[in-house]
């Protein structure tokens, strides 16, 4: 049997139907998603507050899933409220069992795939999807890394043209996040013919001139949850927002380069292919954007805890 790799402490997961530590979850051979990377994804935040804590967003994480799971027609497992308890459940095994303290954030990870069946690639009939959920400590990035930025590399985009879905199907993705790390970077900013797409596990904001841009929500990008997050948060601001495609040219001129995800929040770049971004340091668009997001957080916990108090049935929070 192959060990199991370094998780210590050892989270307790859920897969389909049981509640068990990592190490006795096991997935048959056949599963579609170990096979053909026949399954979807998500990743959602849960932040650590005074009252317990936040699913932050997640409503749109759910919307995501339920939006990926659909275009490649595998059932949702769950409503939005199954889920909701699904987390509540495993946060609690995992605060009871596997040491998740009280104020730590925490991250859940979500995965359905289309299920276990004799080899061959379309979709079988009549089976059941396969639905794994981890919960795991969060630990984003400190205040050194936000106030030195971090350095990225660029490559051409090569991935599939369904890059909207969130599928487990990463291996562009992997081998972008290679290069980042055999060029000692934090992460490759990809063009597909020359132009700005994202990163191999973020989206990529640029600003110039006080205005911040974006690439359009298209199939050539995964749709953030940061995504319309740092669209409101830079109308809450006053920093002027566009949506529009960007070459090569101009994301190398930019004043500010972010990066933007679940587990980053939002990061400044300072440099690109070992050029300074701008001044080289984080700019005052991401400064603002980072405050932002923090308050933002600081909302939904408060709003999370006075629903839970309304309404004791209305488990808003985990
Ligand atoms: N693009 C890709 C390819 C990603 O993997 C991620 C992280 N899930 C993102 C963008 C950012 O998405 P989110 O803000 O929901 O974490």
């Amino acid at each position: 049997m192959t060990a199991l790799p370094d998780v210590s402490p050892e989270p307790i997961v859920y897969l389909n139907g049981e509640v068990v530590p990592l190490s006795e979850a096991r997935v048959p051979v056949l599963d579609r998603g170990f096979i053909f990377g026949d399954g979807i994804y998500e990743v959602a935040p849960l932040y650590a507050h005074a009252g317990g804590r936040t699913a932050f967003r997640f409503e749109q994480h759910l919307a995501r899933l339920a939006r990926s799971l659909a275009k490649v027609g595998i059932a949702n497992p769950f409503d939005n409220a199954g889920w909701r308890a699904l987390i509540e459940r495993v946060v609690a095994a995992n605060e009871a069992e596997a040491g998740l303290a009280a104020g730590q954030d925490a991250i859940a990870y979500i995965q359905v795939t289309r299920g276990v069946a004799k080899r061959g690639h379309a979709f079988p009939a009549g089976i059941q999807p396969t639905v794994f959920l981890m919960v795991t400590p969060l630990n984003l990035p400190d205040a050194a890394l936000r106030a030195e930025g971090v350095r990225c590399v660029s490559a051409e985009d090569r991935r599939w043209l369904n890059c909207d879905i969130k599928s487990v199907s990463l291996l562009g993705n992997v081998l972008m996040a290679q290069y980042a790390a055999e060029n000692d970077a934090f992460e490759t900013i990809q063009f597909r013919d020359g132009m700005l797409t994202e990163g191999s596990s973020s989206n990529v904001w640029v600003v110039k001139d006080g205005v911040l841009s974006a690439p359009p929500r298209s199939q050539k990008i995964l749709e953030g949850i940061r995504y319309g997050l740092i669209e409101e948060l830079s109308a809450e601001c006053g920093i002027r927002f566009e949506v529009r495609e960007m070459n090569e040219a101009e994301v190398r001129a930019a004043d500010e380069i972010i990066l933007s995800s679940a587990t980053k929040e939002v990061l400044p770049v300072t440099q690109l292919d070992s050029q300074p971004v701008g001044e080289g340091k984080p700019g005052a668009v991401f400064a603002a954007l980072y405050d932002a997001y923090q308050r933002a957080k600081a909302n939904e916990a408060q709003e999370a805890q006075q629903g839970a108090k309304n309404d004791p049935r209305e488990r808003i929070t985990v």
